[in-house]
């Protein structure tokens, strides 16, 4: 076996179904009193669930989060939360609103309890991104780390089955680039595989049938364990693009992910040859081949494929592709821009990765 380093991020979870209701239980465990209750609009019900079990000890609800965490909103968030003497936080939504806990108890210091509803694995990582001014920046602390993370499956039941597919290749994406971050390791690697191998079998069934609760948990737990890969290991050329793509020019995240994902694993796969074999295995009808496999997966969930879709503009992709191939990062393949630029081509267009 080669030499390899592990560094298990700390943090506590819970998981299954009906666990909300010890949200009162790790509140006391944590010895806070007056939590700041985090959601995005949509997500309000979810907010007075929380309010009830704490029975309305909690310092206030703030329902303004957004995708890719705008510091204009993290600002007033932590004007209200400073003004309601909130002494800790409750996200209880996707990764816009655990973002947004991130980003108000790094800066103040305080625990943080996440309550994930999508498969986007936010909870599980020490990288937050924020955009100023419409550029996302990234960063990564130990301190960004959540303190307990709480899975309940019945929250997931009301995501939408195309918002539940997207999402859930989001989180198959994480687990991807771990089979070939430069610094993985055996431990992520089983986790990559038993989660792309959960989220792959539970997708097409909730696609199918969105109130089946054994296919939610399975594929709650498969963005778990995708989520911890993607707090664990260093991601490549996949997440650069979709960072660039949804950051600059504005388009849906898990959307993007799932447009990207087959022409990401395409530029890589003649280069990491041992995580093609691992991903192919993990992917069902795939015939020993990762990229097939996954075309299959996509269609099965009806995604959308294209970003001109999503609003990505043809005079767009020279910019992304000057983002991409100008920022360094690591990558098992060298990255050259002609080959990037006709990858978002492609990705823009809607062609299929070969
Ligand atoms: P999201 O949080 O924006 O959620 C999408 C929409 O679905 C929102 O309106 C939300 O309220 C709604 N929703 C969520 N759960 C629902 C449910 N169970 N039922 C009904 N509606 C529900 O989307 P996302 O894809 O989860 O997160 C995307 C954001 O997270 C991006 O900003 C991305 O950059 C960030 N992210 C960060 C990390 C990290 O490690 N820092 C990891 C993944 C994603």
């Amino acid at each position: 076996m080669d030499t390899f380093e592990y560094n298990p991020n700390p943090g506590r979870v819970v998981f299954g179904s009906g666990t909300l209701e010890k949200l009162p239980d790790e509140v006391a465990r944590l010895n806070i009193s007056a939590p700041l209750v985090l959601a995005t609009p949509r997500q309000l019900a979810c907010t007075e669930l929380v309010r009830g079990l704490l029975k309305g000890n909690i310092a206030g609800v703030f329902s303004d989060a957004a995708m890719h965490t705008p510091i204009h909103v993290t600002e007033k968030a932590l004007d209200y939360a400073k003004a309601n003497g909130a002494d800790s936080i409750i996200s209880i939504g996707g990764g816009s609103t655990i973002g947004l806990g991130k980003a108000i108890s790094f800066r103040v210091g305080i625990p943080h309890i996440c309550i994930p509803t999508t498969y986007a694995g936010s909870e599980m990582t020490p990288i937050l991104g924020e955009t100023i001014d419409g550029v996302k920046r990234t960063q990564s602390d130990p301190k960004i780390l959540p303190s307990t993370v709480i899975y309940d499956v019945d929250l997931t039941m009301t995501l939408p089955s195309a918002v539940s597919a997207t999402s859930g290749i989001n989180a198959i994406a994480h687990a991807v680039e771990a089979l070939y971050a430069y610094n993985t390791n055996p431990i992520i690697d089983l986790m990559a595989v038993e989660g792309i191998r959960a989220l792959a079998s539970a997708l097409p069934q909730i696609v199918e049938d969105p109130s089946s609760r054994s296919a939610r948990s399975l594929a709650l737990y498969g963005a778990w364990l995708c989520g911890t890969c993607l707090g664990s290991v260093g991601m490549s050329i996949h997440h650069k693009l979709c960072h660039t793509l949804g950051g600059s020019f504005n388009l849906p995240h898990a959307e993007t992910h799932t447009a990207v994902l087959p022409h990401a694993i395409s530029y890589n796969a003649t280069v990491v040859p041992k995580a093609m074999k691992k991903l192919a295995e993990a992917l069902p009808e795939s015939n020993g081949n990762a990229i097939h496999g996954l075309n299959v997966l996509l269609e099965k969930l009806q995604v959308k494929r294209d970003l001109k879709y999503y609003g990505l503009k043809e005079g767009d992709i020279e910019k992304a592709a000057e983002a991409v191939a100008g920022s360094s990062y690591w990558n098992p393949r060298e990255i050259e821009k002609e080959a990037i630029r006709e990858l978002i081509r492609r990705v823009w267009a809607g062609e299929p990765a070969k």
